[in-house]
């Protein structure tokens, strides 16, 4: 058996093939069509290759000392062979374009193949961030239109395109609120955070050097506004916001919120994650909001869950808008260009957040889509992705208890396992459980103020007959799981390539390199 560099195996399948009573294991590893695959270093030799290069006689260069003598060590693979590793490993991953995909805060919606169509034309993705400007104007174009539909749906002055996804896209906020108070020698110090906040928000407000406080949240799963009353002050930079917030509500007092911050002199920044069930509907800048990021890979629909890349543009009020980092975009009497040095009353940005403009192909996607669905098809889409989870709440609400029953709740559906008390089954045994059914499961344990939380955002693309098969499979399950058969859960998931690891020693040690078995026995001598 293969070990990586800390001897863990390569396989951990292989380590423990525990196996459902009655079902016998594979000879070989597989399971069904899905053969089992090794990492891609330990197929093949190093002998082979998948392109055909002359020899070449290295007196014959110039490299002095820096030839190379030793064998390169990268995994020597024909391109048939290189070709059937690749697409077994995506076979065993779960993908948008399998199956409903319901991971709650994420907003895992259907890509149109139209996005990728026009992202790949050339004048798109042919091109390079240090071109003459004059020879790219076509998408300095496109970049400034997206500004102009990111500002018209959120009704907000200025936009910063250049953050690279929704936590990027909170730092770039902050710093933007950071420069407009020190502008007003006012150092302020605190920021505050709901209960319910996604660990993004808490982590950059730190980041930033903000001491970082807790909201309350109401019993409703509202921010509790006496307790933030109780704790805006002087001292306070900010507040941050989700809305529709991570319970998949609506924060109903978002006015008042929104006046009582203003009101101490801090900033609203709003974590835009959820813009997917109100864009079209409602427009930040009528709440009250002073920045606010839009991850275009949820809301707009570009491929993520795969670690992307995403983009995370970031909408500034008018109080926030002088201090904007650089590049952005002008249209002038020669064309579009991009202001990298302002001057004047521009010099005010607080600098930039990354080394050129920002994800062009991202870009181009989310202008795409924006474009094929129309005003009417963009507002259609929130509509129907509110419709979609409060079906899934209605469907299930007798079997599972909903975290927060009473009236609707916006794009996502959120349970907690009161329901499970007494089965001996998790949130995490039931999870995997649905894997076995062919369901990629929900979010849990998220967010945190819910206990045991089951958090499912079906997206508006899931028609009725899909939501359908996933409500009766998860009925089915819930049946199985009151009826005391836990050892269905417990031992879950039997069917998949790989069985139950250690996720908890996954995340907190991942062992992510490989070496040779016989670099490590050089190493253990
Ligand atoms: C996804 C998400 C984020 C972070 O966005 P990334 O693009 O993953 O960095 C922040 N807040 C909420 C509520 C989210 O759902």
């Amino acid at each position: 058996m293969s070990m990586n560099s800390v001897g863990r195996p390569t396989r951990p399948e292989a380590a423990a093939p525990a196996q459902a009573a009655g079902v016998p294991a594979t000879l070989s590893g597989g399971r069904g069509l899905l053969q089992d695959e090794a990492l891609i270093f330990e197929l093949g030799g190093w002998e082979k290759t998948g392109v055909d290069l002359p020899n070449v006689d290295p007196d014959g260069l110039d490299l002095g000392d820096l030839v190379r003598t030793a064998p390169i060590g990268l995994p020597g693979l024909s391109e048939p062979e290189a070709m059937r590793h690749y697409v077994r490993l995506s076979q065993k991953n779960h993908a948008i374009d399998l199956a409903l995909y319901p991971l709650g805060s994420c907003t895992m919606k259907h890509n149109p193949r139209l996005n990728e169509k026009m992202a790949r034309l050339p004048g798109f993705s042919d091109i390079h961030p240090l071109q003459p400007q004059s020879t790219v104007q076509g998408a300095l174009a496109l970049m400034d239109r997206l500004a102009h539909w990111l500002k018209t749906l959120t009704g907000m002055p200025a936009v910063a395109l250049s953050p690279k996804a929704g936590a990027h896209g909170e730092l770039c906020g902050l710093l933007a609120i950071r420069a407009a108070h020190e502008a007003k020698g006012d150092a302020r110090k605190r920021v505050l955070v709901p209960t319910s906040a996604h660990g993004t928000n808490p982590a950059t407000a730190a980041f930033v050097g903000y001491a970082v406080e807790e909201i309350a949240q109401t019993e409703d799963g509202r921010v509790d506004l006496a307790d933030l009353e109780a704790k805006l002050g002087p001292d306070v930079a900010a507040i941050m916001v989700t809305n529709p917030n991570t319970c998949g509500l609506f924060e109903r007092d978002i006015v008042e919120i929104a006046r009582l911050t203003h009101a101490a002199g801090a900033y609203f920044y709003c974590d835009g994650a959820n813009f997917n069930a109100i864009v079209g509907r409602v427009r930040p800048a009528d709440l009250g909001v002073d920045a606010m990021h839009i991850n275009l890979h949820k809301t707009f629909s570009t491929p993520h869950g795969g670690g992307g890349p995403g983009a995370g543009p970031v909408v500034l009020s008018d109080a926030l808008a002088p201090y904007a980092p650089t590049p952005w975009i002008v249209h002038g009497e020669d064309g579009f260009a991009l202001v990298e040095a302002p001057e004047g009353p521009a010099e005010r940005a607080f600098g930039r957040m990354s080394a050129f403009h920002g994800q062009m192909g991202m870009y181009v996607r989310a202008l795409a889509y924006m474009m094929s669905h129309g005003a009417d098809g963009l507002r259609q889409a929130a509509e129907d992705a509110v419709l979609n989870a409060n079906y899934i709440k209605a469907r299930l609400q007798d079997v599972m208890t909903p975290a927060f029953p009473e009236g609707p709740c916006m794009h996502e559906a959120l349970f907690d396992d009161a329901w499970l008390d007494g089965t001996g089954v998790t949130t995490l045994d039931f999870a995997k459980a649905m894997i076995d059914e062919g369901f990629h499961p929900m979010t849990m344990y998220f967010p945190l103020v819910v206990h045991g939380a089951m958090l499912i955002e079906p997206t508006e693309t899931e028609p009725k007959h899909e939501l359908d098969r996933f409500c009766d499979t998860l009925r089915l399950l819930a049946e199985a799981a009151k009826a005391g058969d836990a050892e269905r859960f417990k031992g879950a998931p039997f069917h998949a390539p790989l069985r139950r690891l250690d996720e908890t020693l996954a995340a907190r040690k991942p062992k992510l390199r490989w070496r040779p078995e016989a670099a490590l026995a050089q190493a253990a001598e």
